[in-house]
């Protein structure tokens, strides 16, 4: 039975993370040795618009994945002689382990390599696009690609600056220079669907495509409530006072390891104010706008992609 009555995209992963066997001295030796164990290669970003290759610290990174856009998973012992930067233990798949390895270079180095087997790399939302929403896989690849990519930005020790070493599997850092335990982060963001009455606040921020509007969000700062930080940022980007929050879904988002938490925030009075440092517009909607978004018959978009959470929510509210 699922946990949650809402499945958002890049939740719902079937791993058994088994913490147990992290400090198993052989879960890099005899485990990776076994003929049911696999690996999900991921690669730095590809050429950019600019023309430019980036790779290693950005949020962005590519998955192998098969014809169909699911995980191509290897035998370790097919990549033992590519590069790899890093590799961490994910978890059990059925007993059979399961690890994650990022490459050195980026995703076009590679390419070829996999051709042939129809195997192509793609970023965490091409792959939810073809495989057309929740899937087990997209919660494998949340796991591997923010773990992957917070060991590529943490290589230092920030209190002593000394290099520091993988430890417990990929879920640990240490230093031991001044021997201090570094865990891997994840970043809380509220979103919210705004509500009065019948009628939904949706926003759009600064740069975005023409047109597109979504709920509202923000990160959730130290030493504040999820309640406080819905309220604090509704009155900061639309002057609205919140007069009660009510929690709907959570979704891992691997950009690059964020905990989106999504939620219903209700006001009773008071006009919009919106402040321009913070989002460029925001509109009171109702669902008879969002059915005509969805036919493409208003002259605004209201419907994010299908892999977002604020889907979710402002589907979920127009078919309550
Ligand atoms: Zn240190």
């Amino acid at each position: 039975m699922p946990l949650s009555a809402i499945q958002t995209c890049f939740s719902g992963n079937p791993l058994d993370r088994a913490d147990y066997l992290r400090t198993d001295p052989e879960i890099f030796g005899d485990w990776m040795k076994r003929d049911d164990a696999r690996v999900v290669l991921l690669a730095g970003e590809s050429l950019q618009p600019d023309g430019q290759i980036r790779v290693g610290l950005s949020t962005e990174s590519r998955i192998l994945t098969d014809a169909v856009g699911d995980i191509a998973w290897q035998r370790p012992s097919k990549t033992r002689f590519l590069p790899v930067s890093t590799t961490i233990f994910l978890g059990l798949d059925d007993g059979a382990p399961r690890y994650a390895a990022m490459l050195d270079g980026s995703a076009d180095d590679f390419s070829d390599m996999f051709e042939a087997d129809g195997c192509k790399f793609r970023d965490g939302r091409g792959m939810a696009f073809k495989l057309g929403g929740p899937h087990p896989s997209l919660g494998i690849i949340a796991q591997a690609k923010s773990m992957l990519l917070w060991h590529e930005s943490h290589r230092f020790c920030a209190k002593c600056g000394s290099e520091s070493k993988l430890a417990k599997a990929g879920y640990e850092r240490k230093c031991e220079a001044c021997d201090t335990h570094h865990f891997p982060r994840t970043d809380p963001v509220v979103i919210m669907l705004v509500r009065r009455g019948d009628k939904a606040l949706v926003g759009r921020g600064n740069g975005w495509p023409e047109g597109h509007y979504s709920a509202l969000a923000g990160f959730l700062e130290p030493g504040e409530s999820m309640e406080e930080a819905v309220a604090r940022e509704v009155f900061e980007e639309v002057g609205l006072k919140v007069s009660n929050v009510v929690y709907k879904a959570t979704q891992p988002w691997p950009w690059p390891s964020t905990l989106m938490i999504g939620v219903e925030a209700w006001v009773d009075e008071g006009d919009l104010t919106i402040d321009p440092k913070e989002i460029e517009d925001a509109i009171w909607i109702n669902k008879d706008d969002v059915r005509a978004s969805m036919r493409e018959e208003h002259q605004y978009r209201l419907v994010p992609p299908p892999f977002a959470i604020a889907n979710n929510l402002i589907m979920g509210w127009v078919e309550e």
